[in-house]
């Protein structure tokens, strides 16, 4: 079989299979390159499932790329509260300025200009661009790649450049002339339902019999990914510091991890020091104040994807000393009932809901 045949065969089984199987999605036969970037960049690293509300509520808010740019980012950022990696949002925020003023609110429709945008890489530009405009573009995602490897029993690493340059290559030699965001969405479709990461269900694969790793029963060991690292592990103090029935947070600088969402002043426990120490030592030098440290409220764990967390909540009150950002982009006294209006990381909200802060519920320490 000709590699052209072999393609043709490729598209026409996936496409067939996708007008009966794609799964019904709010962002699904959508063509509003607006819409398709606000849920292409949900998506990333985010499950379908937990992305559907966020997507929903987000559009309610900020139905067009006009409404986004004129949002404060603090309000963005609320909406984005728990769905994580935070400069997604910040990204979207700013390149949708960017439409607004460079572009008279007009959406690229190359890839070239799609990938001039922050936060837009060769995947969601692909995405957009074939979706949306239905240039004949590929994408590749982890989904994609999966698919990939096993329809072609391709041994390369994904995570090296070699490999990547490799799966870029296969996804763009199958894109079809007509149909391409069709036949993108369906590829992504079928490594998120059917030949999905662990047991993959080839007797329902429309695939079946073309795929090589099937033909040669390696679907479980395809792709060759490399072993993970061993994920390091912190000690984290946090204070809930309060003075005349205020709570103090903190703002997170916009350049750094979770940049835009406000905290609970804390940090790493050193070596040398106990978590007291830590906690009054991480609060003298991030925001100035000279504070009791009182009990231990909770211990949260949370997980990063490259790092987890032990996080050890203590009860502060401030002794002497006037607030200042020494850190951070700004500090702030609360009413713990005000806490809701603003953004907070998943971690801090964890804290919150074990003391029963936070939300409408009632504060009692
Ligand atoms: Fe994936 Fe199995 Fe289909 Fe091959 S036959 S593409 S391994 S689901």
């Amino acid at each position: 079989m000709t590699e052209t045949l072999h393609a043709q065969a490729v598209q026409n089984r996936l496409l067939q299979w996708f007008d009966v199987h794609a799964r019904t999605l709010p962002f699904r036969g959508v063509r509003d390159p607006y819409a398709i970037w606000v849920s292409e960049i949900m998506l990333q690293q985010t499950q379908v499932a937990t992305v559907v509300p966020y997507y929903q509520r987000f559009m309610k808010r900020f139905p067009t790329v006009r409404t986004l740019a004129a949002a404060p980012l603090d309000v963005v950022l609320k909406l984005w509260q728990g769905l994580g990696y935070y400069s997604r949002a910040r990204h979207l925020h700013k390149a949708a300025h960017m439409i607004v003023s460079q572009n008279d609110g007009a959406f690229p429709d190359t890839p070239e200009a799609l990938m001039a945008l922050p936060g837009i890489g060769r995947y969601t530009a692909g995405a957009i661009a074939s979706i949306a405009f239905d240039r004949r573009v590929p994408v590749l995602d982890g989904n994609v790649m999966r698919v990939l490897a096993r329809l072609y029993r391709c041994q390369d690493n994904p995570k090296t450049t070699a490999g990547q340059r490799r799966f870029w290559h296969l996804a763009e030699t199958l894109v079809p002339k007509h149909r391409c965001g069709d036949f993108n969405q369906a590829l992504m479709e079928l490594g998120a339902t059917v030949c999905t990461p662990k047991t993959p269900d080839c007797a329902h694969c429309p695939l079946q019999s073309l795929c090589q790793a099937y033909a040669h029963q390696e679907q479980d060991t395809l792709p060759r990914m490399p072993k993970a690292a061993a994920t390091p592990h912190y000690t984290v103090a946090v204070g809930l510091v309060f003075k005349e029935g205020k709570l103090l947070i903190d703002k997170r600088k916009d350049n750094t991890m979770l940049g835009g969402l406000w905290e609970l002043p804390g940090g790493k426990k050193q070596k040398h020091e106990t978590l007291k120490q830590a906690m009054a030592r991480e609060i003298a030098e991030e925001t100035g104040l000279t504070v009791t440290v009182g009990k231990r409220l909770c211990i949260v764990r949370h997980a990063y994807s490259h790092f987890r967390i032990t996080i050890h909540a203590y009860r502060c009150d401030w002794v002497s000393g006037t607030a200042k950002p020494l850190q951070s982009a700004a500090v702030k006294w609360v009413l713990p009932k005000d806490l809701k209006k603003y953004a907070f990381p998943a971690a801090t909200i964890k804290i919150f809901d074990r003391l029963g802060l936070g939300s409408e519920y009632p504060f009692n320490l």
